[in-house]
């Protein structure tokens, strides 16, 4: 394929920031992949397939935007930097040009997706979903325009790929976890560190609050190493793949309950959990009564209980007061 058309490598990449006037922001995590074969990999390891709404956090030039468009997915991205955001469109129409239809942008910090009727719709997406509305093949759809077909019917995303800004990668997570139900399966570039902290086990050194709270929605898995030099600008910090696939949430105990509960026991990670959560609970003695109670040794530390176990906690907390 040759450089002006298909996925973007070092001289696409460059030449689309200088024609941009854009110089990347470590502020926004702008590190922009140029590296056909790590993109297809992230699609692959996603297990993206023709036809699959897929929703791109921080699509940025549009390296894993035009794989995933590759593969045949309908993509909805949201991109907070304004030039980027604007670009998008035309970067696909020039490379892409059969996949234009399947791509749509909303220019939007991702930790503000309250819901998916939010995210923007790209036309095919519609159109399809018009058609199987109104029981048609696709391709006869009534002649609605675009607009008032992406006002009809909403994008709900059954992945989320995205090779995240890294300094916010754990809340954009937890984020768009919580706020879009349809995500089944994520598969996420981030810092080596993190994709370790979100895949890590109970009793590890490295398991912490997020590892925890992304245990409430999925269960995680950490992928492959990506090497520093499939980057522009080469960052300094390495990356890995993680993939989450969604679990059933099975507890009717509030989720705000239970990461209290986290919150607090990491907060003093040091501590006893009869200690550390001394302060959610009212007193060391409620705490040790709740521990208890929820079948847990107060002298350990938070560190070694797994989300079944806050669940517990937040159970037996309740049934005592
Ligand atoms: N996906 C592109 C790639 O792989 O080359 C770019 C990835 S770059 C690591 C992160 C992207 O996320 C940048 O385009 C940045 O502008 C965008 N970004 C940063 N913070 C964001 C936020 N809160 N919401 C949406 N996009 C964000």
């Amino acid at each position: 394929m040759s450089e002006s058309t298909g996925l973007l490598g070092p001289t696409a990449i460059r030449e689309i920031a200088a024609a941009l006037g854009i110089r990347p922001t470590k502020t926004l995590g702008q590190n922009f992949v140029h590296d056909a074969g790590t993109v297809r990999r992230i699609v692959r390891d996603a297990g993206v397939q023709s036809g699959d709404a897929v929703l791109e956090v921080g699509p940025g030039l549009g390296s894993l935007t035009l794989a995933l468009l590759e593969a045949g997915a309908y993509v909805s991205a949201v991109e907070i930097d304004p030039v980027l955001a604007r670009a998008l469109p035309t970067t696909v129409s020039a490379r892409m040009p059969e996949a234009s239809g399947r791509f749509a942008v909303l220019l939007q910090d991702a930790m503000a997706i309250s819901d998916a009727e939010m995210l923007a719709v790209p036309d095919d997406f519609g159109r399809a979903l018009n058609s199987a509305a109104s029981g048609q093949e696709l391709g006869s759809a009534p002649a609605l325009t675009v607009d008032a077909i992406a006002e009809k019917r909403s994008f709900a995303p059954r992945a989320l790929v995205a090779n995240l800004p890294y300094n916010v990668a754990v809340p954009v997570l937890l984020t768009l976890l919580e706020n879009l139900p349809s995500l089944e399966t994520v598969l996420v570039m981030v810092q080596a560190e993190v994709a370790d902290r979100l895949s890590a086990n109970p009793g590890s050194k490295i398991y912490g609050i997020p590892s925890v709270k992304a245990a409430w929605y999925a269960t995680a898995v950490r992928g492959a190493k990506v090497s520093r030099n499939v980057f522009w600008p080469v960052p300094n910090v390495d990356s890995a793949l993680v993939r989450l696939d969604r679990h059933p949430i099975l507890t009717q105990t509030p989720r705000e309950d239970v990461f209290a509960i986290v919150d607090a026991a990491f907060a003093q990670r040091r501590k006893t959990l009869r200690a550390a959560l001394a302060p959610w609970a009212g007193s060391p003695a409620r705490a040790e009564a709740v521990l208890r109670a929820a079948g847990i040794d107060p002298q350990v530390r938070g560190e070694r209980l797994g989300i079944a176990d806050y669940i517990a906690i937040a159970d037996a907390s309740r049934a005592l007061s």
